[in-house]
């Protein structure tokens, strides 16, 4: 629609998730009026995230160095793990503020329609993380959607074997929906109100 710079700039913008056409051209017209400096702090923000952050070498979550800062805390207890899909979800939990132990990150949920399998996310790392009699209480709190609930059952049945208190957050998160959507109250009570998993 528009000439070279412009709409490979749309085009780019629009690969983003959860921008459609209308917001890429709002946000490249934006960029275009923008000052040189601004649009070069942001173009030096994004090659610097990509560039600087990894993934904590313990539990996969975003990390600066080689281990994120939770794993890195002695304050945070050991003994229990709380499985996510994604970093955004461990931000969620975190502001709840109720859960004072370690995290996985998954790396997202099995999904045999886009072809993500449970070798594609890090179980085979959190079956590492369990073998030394540690950990207590696995938390399986990944979304409340059909891809989220398939992952935690399959998880929950790999662990029936272990001596492990394997838990499930409580209903009351809204139902289809994202873990990071759900407001700090109704994720903090689905935290307290955890039920173990029988399977
Ligand atoms: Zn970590």
């Amino acid at each position: 629609m528009y000439e070279g710079a412009v709409q490979d700039l749309i085009d780019e913008l629009g690969r983003l998730p959860g921008i459609g056409p209308k917001s890429a051209q709002r946000i490249a017209f934006h960029i275009l009026d923008a000052e040189p400096e601004e649009v070069q702090k942001l173009a030096t923000a994004l090659v610097d995230a990509k560039s600087r952050v990894r993934f904590c070498e313990i539990c996969g979550n975003v990390a600066q160095g080689v281990q994120c800062q939770i794993c890195a805390d002695p304050r945070r207890m050991d003994t229990v793990i709380c499985v996510v899909e994604e970093s955004k979800d461990v931000v969620a939990i975190e502001r709840t503020r109720e859960f004072r132990g370690k995290y996985h990150v998954l790396g997202g949920a099995i999904d045999p329609i886009g072809g993500i399998g449970p070798n594609n996310l890090r179980i085979r790392e959190l079956l590492t993380r369990l073998q030394d009699d540690t950990v207590k209480e696995v938390i399986l709190a990944t979304d409340p959607n059909v891809e989220g609930e398939a992952t935690a059952t399959y998880i929950a049945r790999l662990l029936s074997a272990l001596p492990i208190r394997v838990t499930r957050l409580a209903s009351g998160l809204p139902v289809g929906g994202d873990l990071e959507f759900a407001d700090e109250v109704t994720l903090g009570r689905a935290f307290e109100g955890r039920t173990q998993v029988g399977v």
